[in-house]
C-alpha cells in the first residue's frame, strides 16, 4: 500500500526563484511517497556503496531524483543498482567543500578522485554543468561526514548521450535510515564504507515511546505539524490527506520527513542528520516546523498587504486616468500643476507680511511635493487658500472722521438712548485724536432687541468701516476662537479669522455678540482666548493657529447680563447698559424707525399701508411684552406682509380686454405703454364680475384698525387685566424677577390640602429659590401667632395639612433669592384667607428674621411691572438708590413702596392692609 502526500511549496513569496536549491527537490510541488517500509525498520548490510552528496543531506523519508553523469557515479549505479535483480541499497554521505571546512571541519578528510553528485534540479540543467562540477571536484580536498543515510532506488532510467555515446542514469532514491561510517575505502572507481545502523531496535523503540519527555515532545511536534498542514491545506484548498500521515508514520520518522521538505541550511540539515537521539530529533524538528509556520504566516501577511495596496493604487490610477479623459473631453483640463501655480500667484498678490509669507511659502513647497490623494494635502491646500484669501493689506479707507455727522448717523438710526450715544461719540472722539488709542472695548449690555447690534453697526457706518458680527453664544471650545491645530484633519480657522475672511478687510468693526454666553469645558476656555483678542497689548500677535494680527480691528461686544461675563474679560471692557424701553419710547421708535424700515423691507410705502399711532400702541400693549422692540418689529412686519399680499394680488390680475384700461394698476400701465400685446389670463369660473370690478378699483392704502389687527396678529396675547384675573384668590401674588430677556412678572401660587405638614414645590426651581421657600414657610410658622394665623402661641400651622407652592410657566427654569418676599406674602395670604392686591408686584430677599434685603435688576423689574399694567411695586428700602435709573415717565405712573421688614411688605400687599398692625404708609 502506498500513501501519496502532496506538500506545497513552503515559501512561495519570500524565496526568489534563483535561490531554489540545486539539490533539494523543487519546492513548488513536493511529493513525498511513503510506503509500508517507512513505518518499519530496515535491515542494513554491513557494507554499502557510497554516493557522496556535496553540501547537501538526504534525510530518511525524503525522495530525490538525481542524474548521474560522471564515470564514478555511473559505475556505482551500474554495479550496485542497475545490474541487480532486486532493488539495491546505497549509502548517501554528505561531503563538504574544502572552503566550507575551514569554518567547521566534520568527519574524515580524504582526497577525492571520484565525483560528487548534485541534486536533481541541477541534473535537469545542461550536463556540462555536471562535468564542470566533476572537474572542479577532482583533486579537491573534501571532507566526508561520518554519518549518512541508506537509500533505496525507487526508479532507475538509463540514457545514452548522443553523439558522444556517454551513458547517464536518472535515479529516484528514497532515504531510509541513518548509519554511521566505520571505515571508508575505494572499490574500483567508487567508494564503499563499513557501516553500522543508527536506527533504534524494537526494545529501544518501546523504551523511548514510554518516556514521558518523548511523549510530551511528540505531542508538541504533532500539534505544530498539524498547524502547518492546516495552513498549507488552506492555501491549496486540498483535502485532509496529509493529516493521515501524522497517524500512520512513527513520530520520530515524521520529524525527518517534515524537515526534509523545507529549505534549510546545510548546517541545519547536518545537525538534523546527526540527531540520532529521538528526543533531540523531535525537539529540533518542532523548532524548524514552527519557524517554517511563522515564515509562511509573515509571508502571507506581506502578500495580503502588498496585494491590497496594489489594487487600491491601481484603482486610483484607473479613476484618475478616467477623470483626465473626461476633463479632456470637456476641454477642462486644468490640472493640479496649474492649480498650484494659480494658488501661488494668489498668495503673492495677497500682500502677506514677510514672516507669514516665509511660512506660507514653505508650506507651498511641501504641498507641491505631495500627491493630491495623500493625507494632509487637502488641509494644507485649504490652509494656503485661506492665507491667500485673508485681507492682509486690504483695509477700508479711513476718512477724516466728522463727529457731527457721526452723531447725526446715530440719531437717524436710533431713537432716544442719549447717554449711550454720548458715550459712543466720546469713544469716536478719542479715536479721532489718537487713531491707535488703546481704550477699553465697548460692551453693550441689555435684554434682547434693545438695539445693541444696530448701535454697533452704526458705529461702523460712522467710522466708514465694514461691519462683521461674530456670534459667541454657546461657544465652549477654545478652538472656535483660536482655530484648530493644523494637525487635525478638517481643522478650521477660528471664528474671528473666518469673520475677517468674510468681510475681506483687515480693519472692520467686529461685533463679539453674546460674549456672556461663552462657557468653558474640557475643550479649553474660550474666554482666555478672547482675553488675548481684546487686550490691545496682545492682539497684535493673537495666535490663531492659523495666523495673527487683529490689531487693526475695532471690537465691540454685546451681552445680556454683565454679571455673567468672566471678570478678567469684563475688566477690559466698558459696559454701557441699555435697560429696555418704556411703552412711550417703543411707540416713538416704532413710528420713527420701525414702520418706515418695515415698509421699505416689504417694498411698500404709506400709499399702501398706514398704521395709526393708536394701533401701534395696541400692538405694544396687547401683542408684546418685552424690554426691547424685536417682537414689536416682528408684529409690524406681519402687518406689512398682509398689506404686501393685498397689493401684489391686485397687481397680478390682468384684464381680459382693453376696455378696462383706465382702471389698471401701475404694472398694467407699464405693459400697455410698452405697446405690447395684452396677455390673456384665465379667470377662474367662480370669480364673478363684481369681484373683478372690485379688484380694479384704484388701490387705497390699507389702514390698520383693530379688526385688521386681530385678523392678522390673532387675538390679543396680553391685556392689562391679567394680574387682576389671576390674583383672584388668597394665596396668589405677583413677584418681579430678572431673566436674560430683562425683567419679568412672575406669579406665585400657594395652596393647602390635607396632609402631614410637607412642603411641595413645583415649576422647575433651582436650589436657591427652594431654600427661599423653606425660609418663607419657617418665618410664617414662627410668626403665626403674631400674624394671627394661629389662635395661640405654640400651635402648629401645618397640623394636618400640606402646602404646595407653584411658579407658573413650569417649563422655564427659575432661580434666585429675590422671590423671598413674594413667597411669604403668598403664604400669609393663604393662611389668613386674605387676598393680595392684584395691582401690586414685589421683589426682595428675606432673612430668617424677616429683614428685607436688596436685590439686583430693579430698573428692569420696574419696567416689566409697568409693561404689565401693575400700579404699585414693593421693593427693598436699600434699593432706593436704583430708582434714579428708572425713566421718570415710568415712575410717574407707578407707586413705589419701600420695605425694610417683611411686615412692611405684608402691610402694603394684602387687601385691606394688615389688621394686626397699625396701618401706616411707609
Ligand atoms: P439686540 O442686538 O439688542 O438684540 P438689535 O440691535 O438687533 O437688538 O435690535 C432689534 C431691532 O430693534 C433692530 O431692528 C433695531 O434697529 C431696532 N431698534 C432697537 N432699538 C432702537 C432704537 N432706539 N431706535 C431705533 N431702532 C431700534
Amino acid at each position: 500500500m502506498q500513501l501519496t502526500v502532496l506538500i506545497k511549496s513552503t515559501e512561495p513569496n519570500l524565496t526568489p526563484p534563483k535561490k531554489t536549491p540545486r539539490y533539494l527537490i523543487r519546492f513548488s510541488v513536493r511529493r513525498i511517497q511513503i510506503n509500508k517500509t517507512m513505518a518499519e525498520s530496515v535491515e542494513l548490510p554491513s557494507r554499502l556503496a557510497i554516493l557522496p552528496f556535496r553540501n547537501k543531506v538526504l534525510l530518511p523519508g525524503a525522495i530525490i531524483r538525481i542524474r548521474c553523469t560522471s564515470p564514478t557515479s555511473v559505475k556505482l549505479v551500474e554495479q550496485e543498482l542497475w545490474q541487480r535483480e532486486d532493488k539495491g541499497l546505497i549509502g548517501i554521505l554528505p561531503v563538504r567543500d574544502a572552503a566550507e571546512t575551514e569554518v567547521k571541519p566534520v568527519g574524515p578528510t580524504i582526497s577525492q578522485d571520484g565525483d560528487t553528485l548534485d541534486q536533481s534540479s541541477k541534473v535537469h540543467g545542461a550536463s556540462s554543468d555536471s562535468h564542470k562540477l566533476d572537474a572542479k571536484a577532482q583533486n579537491d580536498v573534501v571532507h566526508w561526514h561520518n554519518r549518512g543515510v541508506a537509500a533505496r532506488a525507487l526508479h532507475l532510467s538509463r540514457g545514452v548521450e548522443k553523439p558522444s555515446g556517454r551513458v547517464t542514469y536518472i535515479v529516484v532514491l528514497e532515504g531510509l535510515c541513518r548509519f554511521s561510517v566505520q571505515e571508508l575505502s575505494t572499490r574500483g572507481t567508487y567508494h564503499t564504507a563499513r557501516i553500522s545502523s543508527l536506527e533504534m531496535n524494537k526494545t529501544e523503540m518501546e523504551q523511548v515511546e514510554h518516556d514521558p519527555d518523548f511523549i510530551m515532545l511528540s505531542r508538541q511536534f504533532k500539534a505544530t505539524a498539524m498547524e502547518l498542514i492546516s495552513v498549507l491545506e488552506q492555501k491549496q484548498k486540498t483535502g485532509g490527506r496529509t493529516k493521515v500521515l501524522l497517524e500512520t508514520v512513527p513520530v520520530h520518522k515524521l520529524a525527518d520527513i517534515f524537515v526534509a521538505s523545507f529549505e534549510i541550511s546545510f548546517e541545519e540539515q547536518l545537525s538534523m542528520l546527526d540527531s540520532v537521539d529521538a528526543k533531540l530529533r523531535l525537539s529540533k524538528a518542532t523548532e524548524l516546523v514552527d519557524r517554517h509556520l511563522q515564515s509562511i504566516r509573515v509571508a502571507e501577511k506581506i502578500t495580503q498587504k502588498v496585494e491590497g495596496q496594489l489594487s487600491k493604487s491601481q484603482k486610483e490610477f484607473l479613476l484618475r486616468q478616467q477623470m483626465r479623459a473626461i476633463k479632456e473631453e470637456l476641454g477642462d483640463n486644468d490640472d493640479d500643476e496649474d492649480d498650484l501655480a494659480a494658488l501661488e500667484r494668489k498668495m503673492q498678490s495677497a500682500g502677506m507680511p514677510q514672516s507669514i509669507w516665509k511660512h506660507a511659502h514653505r508650506e507651498l513647497r511641501r504641498l507641491k511635493k505631495m500627491q493630491p490623494q495623500q493625507p494632509g494635502y487637502s488641509s494644507s491646500r485649504a490652509y494656503l487658500d485661506l492665507l491667500a484669501d485673508l485681507p492682509w493689506q486690504k483695509a477700508s479707507e479711513e476718512h477724516e472722521m466728522d463727529l457731527k455727522s457721526a452723531q447725526e448717523r446715530l440719531d437717524s438710526d436710533h431713537y432716544g438712548l442719549a447717554k449711550v450715544k454720548q458715550r459712543i461719540i466720546e469713544y469716536l472722539a478719542v479715536r479721532k485724536l489718537k487713531p491707535d488709542a488703546r481704550g477699553p472695548v465697548l460692551c453693550f449690555v441689555g435684554p434682547p432687541g434693545v438695539g445693541k447690534t444696530s448701535l454697533a453697526s452704526s458705529i461702523a457706518a460712522a467710522l466708514d468701516r465694514k461691519f462683521v458680527r461674530i456670534s459667541l453664544g454657546g461657544v465652549k471650545d477654545e478652538a472656535d476662537i483660536r482655530g484648530h491645530r493644523r494637525t487635525y484633519i478638517g481643522s478650521m480657522p477660528g471664528r474671528l479669522i473666518d469673520g475677517l475672511k468674510r468681510v475681506a478687510v483687515c480693519n472692520p468693526v467686529m461685533l463679539l455678540d453674546e460674549i456672556d454666553k461663552t462657557g468653558s469645558d474640557v475643550r479649553g476656555d474660550p474666554a482666555s482666548a478672547l482675553l488675548e483678542v481684546l487686550d490691545p497689548e496682545q492682539n497684535k500677535t493673537f495666535n490663531d493657529h492659523y495666523l495673527n494680527d487683529l490689531s487693526k480691528v475695532i471690537f465691540v461686544a454685546t451681552a445680556n447680563r454683565a454679571q455673567q461675563i468672566p471678570p478678567p474679560l469684563l475688566d477690559r471692557m466698558e459696559v454701557i447698559e441699555l435697560p429696555g424701553y418704556t411703552p412711550e419710547e417703543k411707540l416713538k421708535i416704532a413710528m420713527k424707525h420701525l414702520i418706515p424700515r418695515v415698509l421699505d423691507q416689504h417694498g411698500l410705502s404709506s400709499e399702501y399701508l398706514q398704521i395709526p399711532e393708536g394701533m401701534v400702541q395696541l400692538v405694544i400693549q396687547r401683542y408684546t411684552r418685552e424690554a426691547g422692540v424685536r417682537n414689536l418689529e416682528r408684529n409690524l412686519a406681519s402687518l406689512a406682509r398682509a398689506a404686501a399680499v393685498r397689493v401684489a394680488e391686485q397687481e397680478q390680475v390682468v384684464p381680459l380686454n382693453k376696455e378696462v384700461q383706465g382702471l389698471t394698476t401701475p404694472l398694467l400701465e407699464n405693459r400697455l405703454t410698452d405697446g405690447a400685446e395684452v396677455e390673456m389670463e384665465v379667470i377662474p369660473m367662480d370669480v364673478n364680475s363684481r369681484d373683478i370690478s372690485n379688484t380694479f378699483r384704484i388701490t387705497s392704502p390699507l389702514v390698520v384698525n383693530e379688526a385688521i389687527l386681530e385678523k392678522v396678529l390673532g387675538p390679543p396675547k396680553f391685556d392689562g387685566r391679567e394680574a387682576a384675573e389671576r390674583v383672584a384668590a388668597p394665596g396668589i401674588c405677583v413677584g418681579l424677577v430678572w431673566t436674560t430677556f430683562g425683567g419679568e412678572v412672575q406669579f406665585v401660587e400657594a395652596t393647602e390640602m390635607v396632609g402631614k405638614g410637607d412642603l411641595h414645590l413645583t415649576g422647575q426651581l433651582g436650589d436657591v429659590i427652594k431654600e427661599s421657600a423653606q425660609i418663607a414657610l419657617t418665618w410664617v410658622r414662627a410668626r403665626a401667632a403674631d400674624l394671627r394665623l394661629a389662635s395661640a402661641e405654640g400651635i402648629n400651622l401645618l397640623e394636618g395639612r400640606d402646602i404646595h407652592i407653584h411658579f407658573p410657566a413650569g417649563a422655564i427654569p427659575k432661580d434666585g433669592p429675590s422671590a423671598g418676599v413674594t413667597l411669604v406674602t403668598a403664604l400669609v395670604s393663604l393662611f389668613s384667607k386674605k387676598r393680595v392686591r392684584s395691582d401690586t408686584a414685589m421683589t426682595g430677599e428675606m432673612t430668617l428674621r424677616g429683614l428685607v434685603l436688596p436685590v439686583g435688576g430693579i430698573k428692569d423689574k420696574i419696567l416689566a411691572a409697568h409693561r404689565c399694567g401693575i400700579k404699585r411695586v414693593i421693593i427693598p428700602e436699600r434699593n432706593l438708590k436704583d430708582l434714579v435709573e428708572v425713566p421718570s415717565s415710568v415712575l410717574v405712573n407707578l407707586e413705589i413702596l419701600l420695605a425694610k421688614r417683611m411686615e412692611d411688605v405684608l402691610e402694603q400687599a394684602l387687601e385691606g392692609g394688615c389688621p394686626w398692625r397699625h396701618q401706616s404708609k411707609l
